[in-house]
C-alpha cells in the first residue's frame, strides 16, 4: 500500500488550468490523479461514439500533462473508488462539481460511503461562471426566460473567480500497478469511421488553450454578425473544450472581456451566458432530457416516419443546407449553430418527428454532446422549453440558406452533388429548370435526392398540428 493521503478525481474537467479542486488537492500533500470512467450509468446518459472517441484522445493528453501519472479506473464509481480509496490508504477526495442528475446523485451516495469511511470529501465549482442556485429573481423563484436570467441575475451577482495558474505537480504520485490502460477502456470505434473527426479536432488543455487564442485573435471582432455564417471562421469552436473541461468557462470569459466591452465581446459572453442557462435549467428541471418543461406539449400529436428520420440522419433529406448541416456533424461531430436551428426546427416541424430522435442522434454524434445544452437546444427548438422558440417560427431552410450562406460555401462544401450549381438555384433545386440541372451534372433522385417532404405543406401540417395543444382536451 502506498502512504498516499489525497485523491483527486477528474471528471468534466479534464484540464489542469483554472481547475480549482485539483490546486487544492495537490496543495494538502501526495495525491493520485484518478480518472474513473463510469459504465453503470443507464443508456441515455451514456457517452455517445463521438464522445467517447474525443474522451480518449483527452485522457491520452491529459495523462501527458501529468507526466503520466493518470491513474484510470472504470465500472461503478460508487464501488470502484471507495475500494480504491482503501488500497491507497486515502484520507480526502476532491472533485468539481458536475450537474447531471444522475451524477449529483452518485455524488451524494458517494460522500455517504466515504465519509462511513473516514474519508474528508471537498467538492469545487470549476464548470460555471455561476451556481445555479445563486441566480433567483427578486422573490426567490427561478428564472425561466434568458435574458433577464443574464441580464438581470448573473451580471448583477458576483463575478466569476479570475483564472487559476496550472499547480505545482511536485506532489503528485506515480500511477500505481492496479491502472488500467487507456485502451481497456475501449473508447475508440472498432469500425474505423473517426478519421475525418481527427483531422477536424485536436482534443485536450494545449488544443482548447490554442483555439481559445486563435478566435479571440481572428473570431471574436466579427463574432456579432459573423456567428451566423457558417462558411466563417467566427464562432469559437470552443463547444467540446468546454463540455470536457479542457478549459474553464472562466478562461474564456475573461480573454474575451480582456478585449474591452464592445457589441462582439458582449455578445459572446451571452453565448457563454446560454450554456449557463442550460445547465441552470438542468439544475430546476432534472428531466429535461426526457420531459417536456410546458407540460401541454405531452399530447403532442408527433409523427412515426422511419424514413424520414434515417434521411436526416444521414443527410439525404434532399433540403440541401438540411444536408449539409447533418454531413457536417457525421463527418466532423460538430455542427455550426445556425444549422443546428435548421435542421432541428426541418426534424420536429417538418417531418414532425418527436424532438427525442433529435436528441439522441446528436448526443451520440456531437463531440460537444452535453446533457444541458443538447436538451435545453431541443426543447427550445421544438418550442416546449422555459424560453423557447415560439411553435409557429418554422425555419424555411431555403432561405435560411440564401441568407446565411448567400454564396453556398458552406452547402457545397458538405453536398458537394451540388456544387455546380448557382447559388440561386442551389437552396431549392427542385425549382430549378431542367437545363441548369443537367449543366450543373445533378439529376434529381439519382445524384441527389428530390426532398422528402414538400416544405409548404409541411410547415401546414406543422402548425394545424400545434394549434391542437390550444384547445382543452
Ligand atoms: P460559440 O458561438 O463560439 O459560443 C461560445 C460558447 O458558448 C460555446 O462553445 C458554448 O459553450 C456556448 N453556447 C453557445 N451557444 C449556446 C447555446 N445556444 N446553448 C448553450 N450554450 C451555448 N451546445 C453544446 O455545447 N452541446 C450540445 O450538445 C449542444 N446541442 C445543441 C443542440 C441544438 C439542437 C442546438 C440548436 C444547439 C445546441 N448547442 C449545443 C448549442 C450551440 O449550438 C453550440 O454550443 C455551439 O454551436 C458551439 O459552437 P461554438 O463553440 O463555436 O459556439
Amino acid at each position: 500500500m502506498q502512504a498516499a493521503t489525497h485523491l483527486y478525481w477528474f471528471r468534466q474537467d479534464l484540464r489542469l488550468r483554472d481547475n480549482p479542486a485539483l490546486a487544492q488537492c495537490l496543495s494538502q500533500g501526495e495525491t493520485i490523479a484518478l480518472y474513473h470512467y463510469e459504465t453503470a450509468t443507464e443508456s441515455h446518459h451514456e457517452i455517445g461514439a463521438a464522445g467517447k472517441w474525443w474522451l480518449h484522445h483527452s485522457l491520452n493528453a491529459l495523462n501527458t500533462s501529468l507526466n503520466h501519472h493518470l491513474m484510470l479506473t472504470q465500472g461503478n464509481a460508487l464501488v470502484e473508488i471507495p475500494k480504491l480509496c482503501e488500497r491507497h490508504g486515502i484520507q480526502s477526495v476532491c472533485w468539481n462539481q458536475t450537474y447531471e442528475p444522475w451524477r449529483v446523485e452518485q455524488d451524494r451516495k458517494l460522500q455517504e460511503i466515504l465519509r462511513k469511511l473516514g474519508i474528508t470529501v471537498e467538492i469545487f465549482n470549476g464548470s460555471l461562471l455561476w451556481q445555479p442556485e445563486a441566480i433567483t429573481k427578486d422573490d426567490g423563484t427561478p428564472y425561466r426566460v434568458f435574458t433577464p436570467f443574464y441580464r438581470k441575475g448573473c451580471l448583477h451577482a458576483t463575478p466569476p473567480r479570475k483564472p487559476l495558474d496550472a499547480p505545482a505537480l511536485t506532489s503528485l504520485l506515480p500511477r500505481s500497478d492496479d491502472s488500467l490502460n487507456l485502451d481497456d477502456l475501449h473508447l475508440l470505434p472498432e469500425v474505423k469511421w473517426d478519421e475525418s473527426i481527427a483531422a477536424a479536432w485536436t482534443p485536450g488543455e494545449t488544443a482548447g488553450l490554442e483555439r481559445l487564442d486563435a478566435f479571440i485573435t481572428h473570431g471574436l471582432a466579427h463574432y456579432k454578425k459573423g456567428r451566423n455564417i457558417p462558411a466563417k471562421p467566427y464562432v469559437s469552436r470552443l463547444s467540446p473544450y468546454l463540455h470536457w473541461g479542457e478549459i474553464s468557462p472562466h478562461q474564456a470569459w475573461y480573454a474575451a472581456l480582456a478585449c474591452g466591452n464592445d457589441e462582439n465581446v458582449d455578445h459572446f459572453l451571452s453565448e457563454l451566458g446560454w450554456r449557463e442557462f442550460s445547465y441552470y435549467l438542468l439544475h430546476h428541471n432534472p428531466d429535461l432530457q426526457s420531459t417536456n418543461i410546458q407540460t401541454k406539449f405531452n399530447a403532442f400529436p408527433w409523427a412515426e416516419n422511419e424514413s424520414g428520420l434515417k434521411a436526416w440522419q444521414t443527410g439525404r433529406t434532399g433540403i440541401p443546407i438540411v444536408d449539409a448541416g447533418m454531413r457536417e456533424l457525421w463527418q466532423t461531430g460538430y455542427m455550426h449553430n445556425r444549422v443546428r436551428m435548421i435542421v432541428g426546427s426541418f426534424l420536429v416541424k417538418n417531418l414532425l418527428l418527436h424532438w427525442h430522435h433529435g436528441e439522441a442522434w446528436f448526443r451520440d454524434c456531437l463531440v460537444d454532446a452535453d446533457l444541458a445544452s443538447n436538451s435545453a437546444s431541443w426543447q427550445w427548438i421544438a418550442g416546449c422549453g422555459a424560453d423557447a422558440a415560439p411553435y409557429f417560427r418554422i425555419f424555411n431552410p431555403v432561405t435560411q440558406g440564401e441568407k446565411f450562406d448567400p454564396d453556398g460555401a458552406y452547402t457545397k462544401k458538405y453536398v458537394p452533388e451540388l456544387a455546380k450549381l448557382p447559388p440561386s438555384l442551389l437552396f431549392a433545386p427542385w425549382e430549378a429548370p431542367a437545363l441548369a440541372l443537367r449543366e450543373a451534372g445533378v439529376e434529381l433522385g439519382h445524384t441527389y435526392p428530390h426532398p422528402i417532404v414538400d416544405l409548404k405543406s409541411s410547415r401546414e401540417r406543422a402548425l394545424a398540428a400545434f394549434a391542437t395543444l390550444k384547445k382543452p382536451s
